[in-house]
């Protein structure tokens, strides 16, 4: 796992990873972003996926290999 440039402490990272978990086995998930309550976006790509905030530059964690 590798946290990108937008650090999220590893409280926050937990926090999206329990998201990401969600859209793995449900397609959706009821967590909201740890910093500003947004919704959060999960994203999968060849390279590996990504959970994110919707926010611009608010809070992302990139995971390889889950
Ligand atoms: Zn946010």
């Amino acid at each position: 796992m590798t946290l990108n440039r937008v650090r999220p402490t590893e409280a926050e990272a937990n926090i999206l990873l329990d998201a990401q978990r969600d859209y793995i086995k449900r397609g959706n998930t009821s967590i909201k972003c740890p910093r500003c309550g947004k919704s959060l976006e999960y994203r999968c790509r060849e390279s590996g996926e990504t959970i994110l905030c919707i926010r611009d530059g608010c809070i992302s964690v990139d995971t390889r290999g889950i």
